[in-house]
């Protein structure tokens, strides 16, 4: 793109200009981005060369019981079946007495790399005999943290080899996420160690491996709720136990049975106003932890086999405060909508939200198979992708159904047949 002005120090409105005077877009496009921009002063204070708002659907799953309280999941995605699996999984666990969960502390590590350490067991005792004093001195570049009952609570240190040694601080963020706070006091410890101690810092940043910030969600479901279609709730609990077995001796497998799990925790991070980037990576460094990438949750059959027990643990480094929670409205009444008045309440939520869609998918793919939930909202979006006007969808679906068809050329021969005859009317 050629301009005089940098395209970051043009006016939002120049930016959309510039992009039709060089025929990037039309103007007709231009416009299409201006009607989607909410609001512009907001966007362009949130992040750099801003045109428009990309929105996407939200919706609630419901039938959350969670230690005895009801919740409802706000859900931001442009996947059909998430809300409704979600809804349906959280819907069995409700019948059998709800989620237990379990929430440990929450601290987030950040990382502190040193480089050229010729002597990296002698560095380690120094470095452990001044822990209390490298605390304070992270605590000090953000004192606030401290007053609220946070604040640097552990130091590690671990040589990487190849003369580098990670000093690990560990760090209780209270409410917030934490990642610009624990970035700014792991500088000061790194302008310490520079200055006062003379070492290489490679760099300073935050581990979103969250192992000292996990929630654990647990339930118990009595095998006759499991009973679906020809298949006995016992055969179908067996079913889910070696599902889950599979998740945790095959990656390939692991990776996708980790992504039904995702799909409802991104979509509730991203309703909540989180970084769903952290949330995923932390989710899949974790499940990698033992050297094998395996299945977060795990599902296995009561001793009298009457019951099938699910468990999942997440690393959730949320935030209920902080990052751009206060400045997206619709984060805030998602907090309200789904009745949460606290990050613990948020880790509970997502937890269990992870486990629900987990459920519902492993129930779906050991016995109908997932494509038969999927199929009628998969023809809607085909149907949609067909070009049909709200009017004419119900019509291109049904046509689609009775053809046994699910692709988007016959979608759109049969809404060329329909308007040609003017069926949807
Ligand atoms: P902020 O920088 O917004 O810091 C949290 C703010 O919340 C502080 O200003 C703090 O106030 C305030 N606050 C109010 N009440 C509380 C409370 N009870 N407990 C804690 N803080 C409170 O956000 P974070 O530090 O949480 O950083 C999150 C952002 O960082 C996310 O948007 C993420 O995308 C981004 N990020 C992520 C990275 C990663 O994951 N690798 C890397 C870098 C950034 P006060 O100042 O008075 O203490």
């Amino acid at each position: 793109m050629k301009t005089t002005k940098k395209f970051y120090q043009q006016s939002w409105t120049n930016r959309l200009m510039t992009l039709v005077n060089q025929s990037i877009i039309t103007p007709a496009q231009a416009t299409i981005l201006k009607q989607q921009a909410n609001n512009q002063l907001l966007g362009d204070q949130q992040i750099e060369n801003y045109l428009t708002d990309y929105h996407l659907p939200q919706g609630v799953a419901c039938h959350y019981l969670i230690d005895g309280q009801q919740y409802l999941a706000p859900m931001v995605t442009e996947e059909p079946s998430v809300i409704a699996a979600s809804s349906h999984g959280a819907g069995l666990v409700a019948q059998a007495g709800g989620f237990k969960t379990k929430i440990g502390l929450h601290i987030l590590w950040g990382q502190i790399i040193l480089e050229q350490v010729t002597n990296p067991q002698q560095l380690k005792q120094q470095l452990l005999m001044r822990k209390a004093q490298l605390l304070a001195l992270a605590d000090q570049a953000h004192p606030s943290l401290k007053k609220r009952g946070g604040g640097a609570r552990l130091l590690r240190v671990r040589s990487l080899g190849d003369q580098l040694l990670s000093i690990d601080l560990g760090i209780d963020t209270q409410a917030a996420m934490g990642a610009n706070m624990v970035n700014s006091m792991l500088e000061a410890v790194a302008k310490y160690l520079r200055q006062q101690l003379g070492r290489q810092v490679l760099m300073s940043i935050l581990s979103n491996l969250a192992d000292e910030c996990l929630a654990t969600a647990t339930c118990r479901l009595p095998i006759e709720l499991l009973t679906k279609g020809s298949f006995s709730g016992s055969q179908t609990a067996k079913k889910i136990a070696l599902a889950a077995h599979v998740a945790q001796i095959d990656s390939y497998r692991a990776a996708t049975h980790n992504k039904g799990i995702m799909n409802g925790v991104d979509a509730v991070t991203i309703a909540m106003g989180n970084d769903w980037r952290a949330i995923e990576s932390a989710a899949h460094a974790y499940a990698a932890r033992d050297g094998q990438y395996r299945g977060l949750s795990r599902w296995n059959l009561s001793t009298d086999q009457q019951f099938l027990q699910g468990e999942l643990t997440l690393p959730l480094p949320v935030g209920f405060v902080g990052g751009s929670i206060k400045i997206v409205p619709l984060a805030q009444l998602n907090q309200q909508l789904a009745q949460i008045r606290s990050v613990g309440d948020l880790e509970k939520l997502l937890v269990c939200v992870g486990l629900a869609q987990n459920l519902a998918a492993l129930l779906a793919l050991v016995t109908e198979g997932i494509q038969r939930g999927h199929m009628q909202l998969q023809l809607h979006s085909t149907a949609l992708a067909a070009g049909a006007e709200i009017t004419e969808i119900a019509e291109v679906v049904q046509q689609l159904q009775a053809q046994g068809k699910t692709d988007l050329t016959s979608a759109q021969l049969i809404l060329q047949k329909i308007r040609k005859t003017g069926d949807h009317q």
